[in-house]
């Protein structure tokens, strides 16, 4: 029996895998096989690759809560079987599904790699090639038998980096996403570089814990320059709203508008935990160091810190989900769980 790794590929959609519609000559996910067919190397790599894909293919921009789970449920079905998993995926959300895989995958001991392209893997100038077959190396990496990478990771471009760290910048360059608040775990030049000291540390003994349950009860309100108060106060009266995210202003600042801060305290009041993340891609929310956030600090917002907005959402649906009192969604949220945030 052989004894080269196990590597499971998901095919889930996104340009990767997509071709031009005839008549529109739009983008339209295609058939898997057609995509493999046009990948032969992957039959070269020292491991062994299994494939699946989900019944219809979809641009990314149609991800869902129900997504997630037909995804982690797949993952999860197979956790014993492979030593890795592949997940191919459209970059416009890969950022948030794989923040949401990372929350759903407690203890995970096994690298799940999420990759994409922004050329069809039929285009001649495609970047998917690369893409593809370096992430499944990634997923292949064992030392002494163990996987090197136990965590979520996104392959994008020469590099790895922990996934619910990202952040798609760019539509039209192939180094689509950047992590400008965590180093790259890892990079392809004429060599494959691990950075071993940034890797998720993982207890093998602890035994992996599947989450499925997020609540999408959410709203994000970016705050920008003349936000409107009556706008505002018709969506923090909604009773479907169990959580709110702030977009803040550098490192968590908003208007001081008395109308404001009381619409933030009464909330909180009332048991919706209300996050503040910062709208700049890179740094930190560090409440109370300018005037213009102490007051948030006062009424018990959730500081997010160096967290991404694709994460925090990911994360605030995950914790909702666990049904947990205020205080203590607090206290974990201002916890990094999955490598997601610094620790300060
Ligand atoms: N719209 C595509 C998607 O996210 C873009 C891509 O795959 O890069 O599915």
């Amino acid at each position: 029996m052989s004894t080269s790794p196990n590597i499971f590929l998901i095919y889930t959609g996104g340009t990767i895998g997509m071709i031009k519609d005839f008549e529109t000559g739009a983008l339209v996910s295609f058939d898997f096989d057609e995509l493999l067919l046009n990948i032969p190397e992957l039959k070269q790599l020292d491991c062994n690759i299994d494939t699946i894909s989900f019944s219809s293919p979809i641009d990314s921009s149609d991800m869902n809560v129900d997504r997630w789970k037909e995804l982690g449920d797949i993952i999860n079905e197979n956790y014993k079987k492979y030593d890795g998993f592949v997940v191919l995926h459209g970059s416009d959300t890969m950022s948030y599904t794989a923040s949401a895989i990372s929350f759903m995958f407690e203890n995970l001991a096994k690298p799940i790699i999420f990759t994409g392209s922004q050329l069809p893997i039929g285009d001649l100038r495609t970047d998917a090639k690369e893409n593809l077959i370096t992430a499944v190396q990634i997923a292949a990496l064992q030392k002494k038998g163990k996987p090197v990478i136990s965590e979520v990771g996104l392959y994008f471009e020469y590099k790895l980096l922990r996934a619910n760290r990202t952040t798609k910048i760019n539509a039209e360059h192939f180094e689509a996403f950047k992590s400008l608040n965590y180093p790259s775990l890892a990079e392809s030049g004429v060599h494959l570089k691990v950075n071993t000291s940034f890797l998720h540390t993982v207890n093998r003994r602890k035994k992996m814990v599947y989450h499925t349950h997020f609540n999408n009860n959410i709203v994000i309100i970016k705050m920008f320059p003349g936000v409107n108060e009556d706008i505002l106060k018709s969506i923090f009266s909604l009773k479907t709203v169990k959580g709110i995210i702030l977009e803040t202003y550098g490192a968590g600042n908003t208007t001081t508008k008395a109308w404001f801060i009381s619409l933030i305290s009464e909330a909180i009041k009332k048991g919706i935990p209300i996050v503040n993340v910062t709208q700049c891609i890179g740094g930190s929310v560090e409440m109370g160091k300018y005037d213009t956030s102490v007051a948030l600090k006062k009424a018990g917002v959730i500081s997010g810190k160096d967290i991404t907005t694709e994460a925090a959402i990911a994360k605030l649906m995950y914790l909702l989900g666990e049904n947990l009192p205020l205080k203590v969604l607090k206290t974990i949220y201002e916890t990094s769980i999955r490598g997601e945030m610094s620790e300060n």
